[in-house]
Parts: structure tokens; C-alpha cells; sequence
């Protein structure tokens, strides 16, 4: 039975309700409305002017109705008389083909229809920083190897434990915070889960994060690489094909590394398309000075700068931290949490439907061996180039569908074009004196 969004505002206090979806730059455009108007807004959704957003539309189309999805309900834990739902963008009566929630629900019911369900946990990077951007918000974090420092991280044990409990008291299962590598960033971990509900708790994470920081009188940001000399924020994502009838993990067995062979398989599959989907996984411009980076000041980028897999080795793209799990370590944290799902799921059942081959995995450091791999394939140098391979690619608009290449090739083309336009000060460092 569906859930009554109106009856639960009354049972709960909430008083108004944020109908959330994510756009293709996975931007979060709500509306917020008064539950006394839930009712009606659950049947026909909230109106948007697709144009506004990015989403592939132009002023002349008619409303975007975002219908919510009254399962994945969060009642906002520091005001809770807002409640959250995700939405599915819909116009025509249908779902929009290239909205990323709407992209994600057709990759989880291809996982379906192939007996598996799809489960996923992301690990989502970030820095505290100050309001205006500039610097990490914590001066007195200076050390060399700031990895688990725990000074620093108590310094801002206020801010963690508000995110944390949060997380807590949503019944996600929190279980662990960290700094991380770089100065002034940290990790939050909760459980991993069926790999929709992973992507609306994504979404609501980076929202839950960015208002902790705002009362906190600090900014978050996701930004992949907002220092240059110092590790990036990645996003990897651990996942798992479990069977649908009898519940067991299916990518237990017994090849290398404790995997079955669809297991095998599907890390076949995010091999052959890395390349081809990086323009999703890492979205920005900036995406790519985190991947193919010069070493940080840590001694490591931890990021990804070829296309290979290992044992629980972390110099690789593909980490098999143990049987029956594969982790994927390329995604960035500005990608969409619904695209960054879907990318890795249709890759992987692509590699599973192809009996596509891995290879051998390496275990060598990556990082200083990796010049004796000679036929490992290299990710995109930059966005351009990510969304040319995006585009080109056969395999990608049959997985995608013809829709959403279109449309997010062409708002990326634009991003990326807007990029080229800007002059910058290393250009005229180099070149007024030609
Ligand atoms: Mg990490």
C-alpha cells in the first residue's frame, strides 16, 4: 500500500514537505509545500519549469511535474517539521527519460529482470571550509599525513557527530567518521543498501552535510580536487549482486579473489566502460585534476589513473576488498548519486550479459610500478574528452538510452564550453610573452 503522505504529516507534525529531484548536473531543485497541499501534489506532483534546471528542455516545453516517491520520506532531523521525498520528474504523463532518478529505476529493473538485486554503498568525500571558499576551515591542520589525525578530527567533532547522529537517527546505520588524507577532509560512513535507496540517501547526505556546515558557520564541498596539492574527493562506490529469489550474494564463489564468475564478469563490464562513462562518474571539469594528479603532499592521490583491478590493493581503479564484494574507486563526489548508480550497475550487467573478461588481476603498486603495465587503458585527460567518448559510444546509448545521452552530452558540451571561454592567469603567464 502506498504510503499517505498527508496522514503521515499529521501523525508526524510535519508541516511542509520539500519535493526534491536531482537534475542532470545533479543539482537538487525542490518546492516546498504546505501539507495541507501534499495530497493533491502526490497524485499530480509539483509543476517546474524545466529549462530552468538542467534538464534537456527548453523554455517552449510545457511543465515538468516532479511526482514524489512517498517511500523514500525523510523527516528532516534538525527541522523536523519538513519532510524530504525524493521525485521522479515526469511531463506528458511519463517519466522523463533523462532525469537521473528515472535513469537509475530503469537500471535497477534491468538488474531485476536478470534475478539480481542490486545493492551499493558510496563513500562520499569532502572538506570542511570556510564561507568563502578559500581555505579549509581549520588552520591548525597542517600535518604532512592527516589521515585519522584525531585532533583535527575532534576540532570539528561538533559538526561530525550533528551529520553522524543524524544519520543515526534516520535507522541508516552510521557506523564510522574520519579525517581523511587531505587537510580538512573528512568521510562519514553509513550502511550500504538496495542501490536506490543508497542513491535518494546520497542525495539527502549532501544536503544533510551542507546545513550541518551552514549552522556550523562552515561550508562542505564535494568539489573532486579543490586543492591542487592535496588528495581529491573520491567516491567510491562498493557493491554487490545479490539473488533475487534466494537471497544469497551472487558474486561469492570461488575464482580469484573469492568472486563467482558474474562477478568476474561485471567487473569485466566496468572495466570495458570506464573510459566510456567517466563523463558521469566524474562529472566537472575539475574532475579530472583528481585522477592522472602528481602525488599530494600525503605521498599518494589515492585516485585512480588507469584503467585496472586488484586483490585489496588501493593503486587500482577496481579494489576487491574481499569475497563477494567489488568496490570501484574512479567515481568522484560531484557525480549524481542516481547517475553515479546507474553508470556502475548498467556497466556491470553489460559486462555480465557480454561475458566480458577482467583479465588478470595485478597486485603491484600502481602508483610506482604502474609505467611496467603497458596495455592498461588511461581515463580521459579532461572533460572534453570524457564527453566525446560518452557520446561516440554505441555500448553507452544502448545502456543509456538515446535520450539521456543526447541530453547530458549537450548540457556538458555547454559546461565544457564555458570552461574553454575563461581566460585564466596561467595563459597569460605563459603566452604574453610569445
Ligand atoms: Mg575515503
Amino acid at each position: 500500500m502506498t504510503t499517505d503522505l498527508e496522514a503521515v504529516a499529521k501523525k508526524q507534525g510535519i508541516k511542509y514537505f520539500l519535493i526534491c529531484f536531482s537534475d542532470i548536473c545533479g543539482v537538487q531543485r525542490s518546492k516546498l509545500v504546505p501539507a495541507s497541499a501534499i495530497a493533491g501534489m502526490q497524485e499530480d506532483g509539483a509543476g517546474f519549469a524545466g529549462f530552468a534546471t538542467y534538464l534537456d528542455m527548453t523554455p517552449a516545453h510545457p511543465d515538468v511535474f516532479a511526482i514524489p516517491d512517498p517511500e523514500s520520506l525523510i523527516q528532516l532531523p534538525w527541522k523536523p517539521e519538513v519532510g524530504w521525498v525524493a521525485a521522479d520528474p515526469h511531463m506528458y504523463g511519463r517519466p522523463v527519460e533523462h532525469a537521473p532518478r528515472v535513469v537509475l529505476k530503469r537500471a535497477m529493473a534491468k538488474a531485476r529482470d536478470m534475478g539480481f538485486a542490486f545493492k551499493s554503498g558510496v563513500e562520499p568525500e569532502c572538506f570542511f571550509i570556510t564561507p568563502d571558499g578559500n581555505a579549509i576551515a581549520d588552520p591548525a591542520d597542517t600535518r604532512a599525513k592527516p589521515c585519522y589525525d584525531q585532533q583535527a578530527l575532534m576540532r570539528h567533532f561538533d559538526v561530525v557527530a550533528e551529520i553522524s547522529g543524524s544519520m543515526e537517527s534516520l535507522g541508516w546505520g552510521a557506523y564510522q567518521n574520519d579525517h581523511e588524507d587531505a587537510n580538512g577532509q573528512f568521510e562519514m560512513n553509513w550502511n550500504y543498501d538496495d542501490g536506490l535507496k543508497t542513491a535518494d540517501r546520497h542525495t539527502f547526505f549532501k544536503f544533510l552535510a551542507k546545513s550541518a556546515a551552514e549552522r556550523h558557520g562552515l561550508r562542505v564541498t564535494f568539489m573532486p580536487k579543490p586543492f591542487i596539492n592535496l588528495t581529491g574527493n573520491g567516491c567510491h562506490v562498493h557493491l554487490s549482486l545479490w539473488d533475487l529469489q534466494s537471497g544469497k550474494n551472487r558474486m561469492t564463489g570461488d575464482g580469484p579473489l573469492g568472486l563467482s564468475q558474474e562477478a568476474l564478469h561485471f567487473a569485466g563490464g566496468l572495466i570495458a566502460h570506464a573510459g566510456d562513462v567517466a563523463a558521469v562518474t566524474n562529472p566537472t571539469v575539475n574532475s579530472y585534476k583528481r585522477i592522472n594528479a602528481p602525488r599530494t603532499t600525503s605521498g599518494s592521490t589515492w585516485a585512480p589513473n588507469s584503467v585496472t583491478w586488484a586483490g585489496n590493493n588501493r593503486t587500482h581503479m577496481i579494489r576487491v576488498p574481499g569475497a563477494g564484494r567489488i568496490e570501484t574507486r574512479l567515481p568522484d563526489a560531484a557525480a549524481d548519486p542516481y547517475l553515479l548508480q546507474a553508470s556502475t550497475l548498467l556497466s556491470g550487467l553489460d559486462g555480465i550479459d557480454n561475458r566480458i573478461d577482467p583479465g588478470e588481476p595485478l597486485d603491484i603498486d600502481m602508483y610506482a610500478e604502474g609505467y611496467k603495465v603497458k596495455d592498461a587503458k588511461k581515463l580521459p585527460l579532461n572533460l572534453l574528452d570524457a564527453i566525446r567518448a560518452f557520446e561516440n559510444s554505441k555500448t553507452v546509448r544502448r545502456l543509456f538510452g538515446e535520450e539521456f545521452v543526447r541530453g547530458y552530452a549537450k548540457i556538458k558540451t555547454n559546461e565544457w564550453n564555458a570552461y574553454a571561454a575563461h581566460l585564466s592567469n596561467w595563459e597569460r603567464q605563459h603566452t604574453l610573452d610569445c
